[in-house]
């Protein structure tokens, strides 16, 4: 009886152990969130607007907290710790390691488009740091980057990029964005930025959140303060302690992680992409250390306004919703002197803390597609960047011809203007060049059954034609 007694509590410790909490802090003033933060509270998320904060405690912590700020609301256990992972589900509803090394393999060799997972570089540990293609374009088409779980806590950021993944391949030759996006691009994704610090949050869900790097005499290097780009500017959301939860290393790159990554980058030159993490709902954008507009602001601004149509993420940079955060990788991949701007945004999905998706499988699926939404807006704002669209304007004959559109994309009614000296026809034609519609007057009531993708508006008259790229979403 007492032997299996004994058995019993042990294997009940260590998720005692694990039991730290999430309480979420109400914040009415920038002083309430400074006083929080200089009690050495580890924030999670939180936002100036909407007025909170989320911390992480112990459990031990719980009721001092509570107790210490009137209002403030104790989150659901399985945010914070995972519960429900078995032998045969590593992180309930989340991909465990095991599970994405299935998953990306099986789905490399299903489909012609999907490259094997291709190492680019070694762990602290010493695991395989993984990306995989998945591309019909020609060779030297324009790259785009999807990266995850630089956070190992957060395994709502992979579960969004298994979604991309499978809804790319799924889509391709039906759905014409899918198409669009593969014929043109070569999309990359990184579904594990630190395979060392998620295997050891699996089986039990742990909360590592930095990768496995003790040699500083902590508990890890934050990856995602370790980039170069203004690698420790200051001490705000960046610490040059090993025990704090955002310690930057001893070096800019002094990671393998993060030295791996970035020269594989380099030589792929992403046009831009999404690193993703969560929670909170947000999408950033550089510049994270001192929060001044960089010189594409008016892009971030107005690319995001788009992205978060749908699902109401809030916008900025790191330093206007919450505090400035140096060393991440928005910053390097925007601002480091050895490439080209890269446009890259740090998606925070909205989940319920870091594991609340590892049952509910309904609030994983909408996740999963807003951020599927956000995923096309980019790739097809990136690739008509590089000009991967037709031609708007010519002259003929002295005379100018022109057709120019109102907002893109369009949900429900697409308006245009025709600029021609003669009568003029317009034709919308979708991207293998089928005809769909015949509009005129100025304007074109999407049809409800016709569906989201690219489409070309084209205008002709007895001379010359041009057409312009539209995308219909909604
Ligand atoms: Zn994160």
């Amino acid at each position: 009886m007492r032997k299996i007694l004994v058995a019993a509590l042990l294997l009940v410790l260590p998720a005692v152990m694990n039991a730290d909490r999430l309480i979420r802090i109400p914040m009415q003033t920038d002083s309430d969130f400074t006083v929080v933060r200089d009690m050495g509270y580890e924030i999670t998320a939180g936002s100036r607007a909407d007025g909170y904060v989320d911390v992480l405690v112990s459990q031990r912590f719980v009721g001092e907290t509570m107790q210490r700020y009137p209002g403030a609301k104790l989150l659901p256990r399985e945010w914070s710790e995972l519960v429900s992972a078995t032998d045969d589900n590593e992180m309930g509803f989340y991909h465990g390691p095991n599970e994405n090394a299935l998953f990306w393999a099986t789905l490399a060799e299903t489909n012609d488009m999907v490259d094997t997972p291709t190492s680019y570089g070694t762990s602290y540990e010493g695991r395989d740091l993984n990306y995989i293609r998945i591309t019909n374009a020609p060779a030297g088409a324009p790259a785009i980057l999807f990266t995850a779980l630089t956070h190992a806590r957060e395994p709502g950021s992979n579960s969004v990029v298994i979604d991309w993944a499978q809804w790319l391949t799924t889509e391709y030759g039906s759905d014409t964005m899918a198409t669009f996006i593969l014929d043109n691009a070569q999309i990359y994704i990184i579904p594990i930025v630190n395979p060392d610090g998620y295997e050891y949050n699996n089986p039990e869900g742990g909360n590592q959140r930095k990768n496995m790097n003790f040699s500083a005499g902590g508990d890890g290097v934050d990856i995602n303060r370790n980039y170069s780009y203004m690698w420790g500017y200051d001490d705000s959301g960046s610490s040059p302690y090993p025990s704090s939860q955002t310690y930057r290393g001893t070096a800019p790159l002094s990671e393998p992680e993060t030295l791996a990554e970035t020269i594989w980058i380099d030589s792929i030159e992403p046009l831009g992409g999404f690193h993703y993490h969560t929670y909170g709902g947000m999408l950033l954008y550089p510049y994270g250390y001192n929060n001044t507009p960089t010189p594409h602001q008016s892009t971030f601004q107005g690319w995001a306004a788009q992205m978060t149509a749908q699902n109401g993420y809030e916008y900025g940079r790191a330093g206007e919703i919450l505090y400035d955060v140096n060393g991440d990788a928005v910053d390097w991949s925007y601002g480091e002197s050895t490439h080209e701007p890269m446009l890259f945004f740090t998606p925070e999905v909205d989940d319920n803390g870091f594991w609340g998706c590892q049952s509910d499988t309904s609030l994983l699926v909408t996740n999963n597609l807003e951020c599927r939404y956000m995923n096309k807006l980019l790739c097809m704002n990136l690739l008509s960047m590089v000009g991967i669209e037709e031609t708007g304007s010519a002259e003929v004959d002295g005379s100018s011809f022109g057709l120019a559109l109102g907002s893109n994309p369009v949900g429900t009614v697409l308006s245009y203007t025709v600029t021609s000296s003669v009568p003029a026809s317009v034709s919308v034609l979708d991207v293998t060049g089928r005809v769909v519609a015949v509009p005129s007057g100025g304007s074109w009531a999407i049809p409800v059954n016709l569906q989201n993708g690219v489409y070309f508006l084209r205008a002709e008259n007895e001379n010359h034609a041009v057409s312009q790229k539209f995308t219909i979403l909604r």
